[in-house]
């Protein structure tokens, strides 16, 4: 990820983050006319996030809203009074644990949706956490809620918070664990728990201020929401093998293009033989290979995996001369790329396993070519399917030429 990307990812967090802050008064100062949107705001946004989770099918998403729910019920029945009282307390520190406990395994576990033996699973998981709670409350087991707020660092050097210290350093935790997992997956929903643990956190901190903690509980749910559109969003416009742009966005593209542009056609030559000899597990791999070769044409270009084992580098505003250098720069690298098989990666069909295995150990490298077809929008090629088109039918000269070059 570069660090342009992880800017853009957080600079969304941080503005609902402070302008959730900025709100806490405002929210207090409501005239009484509109005190319903105390009350009723925070559900009305996480029943919004249920409504389209449940829609999206985002089982991860529809449990962190169930969980905040009951975050914030809790603090209606017994924390918006203040934490005197052991009940307060006890429920107090469970949230502080519990909530980011949950995060965190949200973010490692898979998406499984929701109405399934999964979804079940997980919500009784939950449900076992509070019932757990209710029983230290019932049973008056004060000693436990003694060692939860048990000190476990020299507090000289942080601020005062009401939080345990258990729960400061589970909420910590959480939020890094999030952020490795958004860092390595690169999905928006993991990054959107990460933000959810931390307004959590910074609205349990303030716990005694009036509004405070709703206030973050819905900046936490909005954050999800978010996150849950954006992951959608990708799944719609971006190959999940490749990460490249899908060809639904190169569909979108095409129709804003000008009038001046280049068009080229990518296919892998010879990769059915490759899936056949090394199986199709080390052909996604390479794919994915190629992709990145591909995404890093330059020259202005913009790439799309175009469906298979096919892609699309779009050259905005470069006539075909300006583009073809790029493309055979291109073809180059990755003809010249060698790509070292991992040990894993054995022949999939048994019958051609002795064959290939020689191969293998002798080979331990593989490379891969790709023929390239490019056309450029003229009077007589006037739409970018004209354009495709041509670029298609260079394509197919390439390949009947030997392959492993760039035609026009
Ligand atoms: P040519 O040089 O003429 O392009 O030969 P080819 O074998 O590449 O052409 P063909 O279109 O017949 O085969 C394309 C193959 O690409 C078929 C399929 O096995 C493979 N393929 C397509 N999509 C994927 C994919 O997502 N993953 C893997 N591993 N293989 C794919
Ligand atoms: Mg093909
Ligand atoms: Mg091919």
């Amino acid at each position: 990820m570069t660090s342009a990307r992880i800017a853009i990812g957080f600079l969304l967090p941080a503005v609902m983050l402070v302008t959730a802050w900025l709100l806490v008064p405002l929210v207090s100062e409501l005239p009484s006319s509109l005190a319903g949107i105390r009350t009723y705001g925070v559900y009305s946004v996480l029943g919004l996030g249920f409504v389209i989770g449940i829609a999206f099918r985002r089982g991860r998403v529809v449990l962190a809203l169930l969980m905040l729910a009951a975050a914030y019920v809790c603090y209606a029945v017994w924390l918006e009074g203040g934490l005197a009282g052991f009940q307060a307390r006890t429920v107090f520190a469970a949230l502080s644990v519990f909530v980011p406990f949950n995060l965190a395994v949200l973010s490692l576990i898979a998406e499984r949706g929701i109405f399934n033996i999964y979804g079940v699973q997980r919500l009784a998981a939950m449900a076992i956490e509070a019932a757990f709670v209710w029983w230290i409350v019932l049973t008056n087991k004060t000693e436990l809620t003694v060692w939860a707020y048990a000190p476990l660092y020299d507090t000289r050097w942080f601020a005062e918070s009401p939080i345990p210290h258990l729960g400061i350093i589970a909420i910590a935790l959480s939020v890094a664990i999030c952020l490795v997992v958004w860092y390595i997956k690169h999905s928006p929903l993991d990054l959107g728990i990460a933000v959810t643990g931390l307004a959590f956190g910074i609205g349990m901190d303030g716990i005694a201020t009036p509004n405070f903690f709703p206030v973050f509980v819905v900046a936490a749910g909005l954050m999800l929401i978010v996150a849950m559109l954006q992951t959608t969003y990708g799944m719609a416009f971006r190959d999940e093998l490749t990460g490249l742009p899908s060809r639904r966005a190169l569909n979108e593209r095409l129709m804003r293009l000008g009038s001046y542009y280049t068009i080229a056609m990518i296919d892998v030559d010879h990769f059915k033989n490759f899936n056949d000899t090394y199986g199709h597990d080390l052909g996604d791999q390479v794919l994915k290979i190629v992709a990145r070769k591909i995404a890093k044409t330059g020259g202005g270009s913009k790439p799309y995996r175009y469906g298979g084992e096919e892609f699309t580098v779009l050259f905005p505003g470069k006539g075909i001369d300006d583009a073809i250098p790029y493309l055979e720069a291109l073809r180059k690298a990755i003809a010249g790329y060698k790509m070292a098989l991992r040990a894993s990666d054995r022949p999939k069909r048994p019958k051609q396993a002795d064959r290939t295995r020689g191969a293998f150990r002798a080979a331990k490298s593989v490379s891969v070519s790709i023929s390239i077809g490019v056309a450029q929008r003229t009077e007589n090629l006037a739409t970018p399917g004209d354009v495709v088109n041509a670029a298609d039918k260079a394509l197919y000269r390439a390949k009947k030429l030997g392959r492993n070059q760039v035609r026009k």
